[in-house]
């Protein structure tokens, strides 16, 4: 079958890749200059430093089929994302933990002691959090609240905790330990060459060819047997019923002649800040070495109908649109929504890989079936 894959990021990569080695010819397309999509790295020019274009991106996953499908691809190197953040001119680690919790309040505690503590600041009479901030008041308290997440949030989602859904403060820990990993995950590291060497890797497959600077026209989809669509979804519709809402980030560079700021990511959780944190890269490459440092300031805002859409907003608005979309997506004959802007999620890399290996199998299943796509 002839295959045609909007997108060259992971989503399209993976599945391409699978249908490729099951005797498809798979043809992937995408607008940008590069390969790799959100995941792009490439070498700075100036410092050669390996860069996160379109911001960090840590690779971390419980899932064993999956880690073993990035190591089939890539060397991956041991990586702990260990986030600092600075508020009202100190710095604190993240998540928050025993240590942030004994700065802050200037205490020694022990892990049952600080345990009680937070309880007692807690808002017990929140029983059922269904807010951003309910959920912050019910289980840190006022105090960390208003510190860590507030200003933080506020500068994020350009609207207040109150109208953001308990959902995404739940994917942060609080831990009574001292463990600063950001993450739980079993398998963490990152790509020794970057994510885009990984992705390139991925695609490096007869059966596949890869055309960049290209643009999605429906003749395309005419000359192909079944489209798997990684754009936005709304895109694909001509965005006939309005355009569901995005987050964008503006990325300011710099640079250092050193150690800016001693780590790879530093939050900052005053409002006053108008940016949310600094990346500096060379520290996601910790077994390089480099004397420059190259830095990125990250602001973040709603995005515009030219922006990159980064971040799905998915308040009440998104989601009543996003249900119209589906409806349509799911009427459509020969495409198949896939990734991030494609199903209107906020996906990690292992879970985009997981979903696109399954999608795939399961066009594979369909079609030996002989049941319509
Ligand atoms: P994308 O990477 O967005 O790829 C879609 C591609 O489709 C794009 O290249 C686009 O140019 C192309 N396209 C769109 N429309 C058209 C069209 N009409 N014609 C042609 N081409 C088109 N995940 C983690 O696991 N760890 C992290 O630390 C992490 N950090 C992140 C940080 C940020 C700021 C963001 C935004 C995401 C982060 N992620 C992270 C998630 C990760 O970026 C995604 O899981 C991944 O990029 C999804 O891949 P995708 O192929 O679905 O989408
Ligand atoms: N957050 C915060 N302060 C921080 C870090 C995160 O308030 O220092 C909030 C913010 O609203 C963010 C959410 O917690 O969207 C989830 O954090 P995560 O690090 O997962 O953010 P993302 O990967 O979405 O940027």
């Amino acid at each position: 079958m002839q295959i045609l894959l909007v997108g060259a990021g992971l989503s399209g990569a993976v599945i391409g890749r699978f249908l490729a080695e099951a005797g498809h010819q798979c043809r992937i397309i995408d607008r940008r200059p590069h390969i790799g999509g959100n995941c792009h790295t490439r070498r700075d020019d100036e410092t050669g430093v390996m860069m996160h274009v379109y911001g960090p991106h840590i690779f971390h996953t419980d899932d064993r089929q999956v880690w073993d499908y990035v190591n089939r691809f890539a060397e991956f190197l041991p990586y702990r994302n260990r986030v600092k953040t600075t508020v009202g001119n100190k710095v604190f680690s993240l998540p928050i933990n025993l240590l942030t919790i004994n700065q802050f309040f200037g205490k020694a505690l022990r892990p049952d002691e600080a345990r009680d503590f937070i309880a007692s600041r807690a808002d017990h009479s929140i029983t059922d959090p269904v807010s951003f901030e309910e959920q912050a008041l019910r289980f840190v308290g006022a105090d960390l609240y208003e510190a860590f997440f507030k200003g933080y949030t506020e500068k994020q989602w350009g609207c207040s905790p109150r109208d953001l859904p308990a959902s995404i403060l739940k994917r942060l820990p609080v831990r009574f330990n001292y463990d600063d990993n950001y993450f739980f995950h079993r398998y963490q590291g990152m790509p020794r060459q970057g994510y885009t060497q990984m992705i390139q890797a991925i695609l490096d497959h007869p059966g596949i060819t890869v055309e960049l600077n290209t643009d999605f026209s429906p003749d395309m989809s005419r000359q192909a047997d079944h489209v798997f669509w990684s754009g936005p979804l709304d895109g694909f519709f001509d965005y006939r019923l309005g355009r569901l809402g995005y987050r964008t980030l503006d990325f300011e560079r710099f640079t250092y002649d050193g150690d800016y700021q001693g780590c790879a990511v530093m939050n900052y959780g005053d409002r006053a800040v108008p940016y949310t944190r600094i990346t500096e890269h060379k520290h996601f490459s910790p077994w390089e070495d480099h004397r420059h440092s190259v830095c990125y300031r990250e602001y973040s805002r709603a995005a515009g109908p030219d922006d990159i859409p980064y971040y799905p907003i998915r308040l009440v608005r998104e989601k009543a649109l996003l249900e119209e979309y589906l409806t349509k997506a799911r009427q459509t004959r020969g495409v198949t929504f896939v990734g991030r802007l494609g199903t209107y999620r906020y996906l990690d890399m292992d879970v985009t890989i997981r979903e696109s290996m399954d999608t795939a199998q399961m066009f594979l299943t369909h079609l030996k079936n002989g049941k319509a796509i």
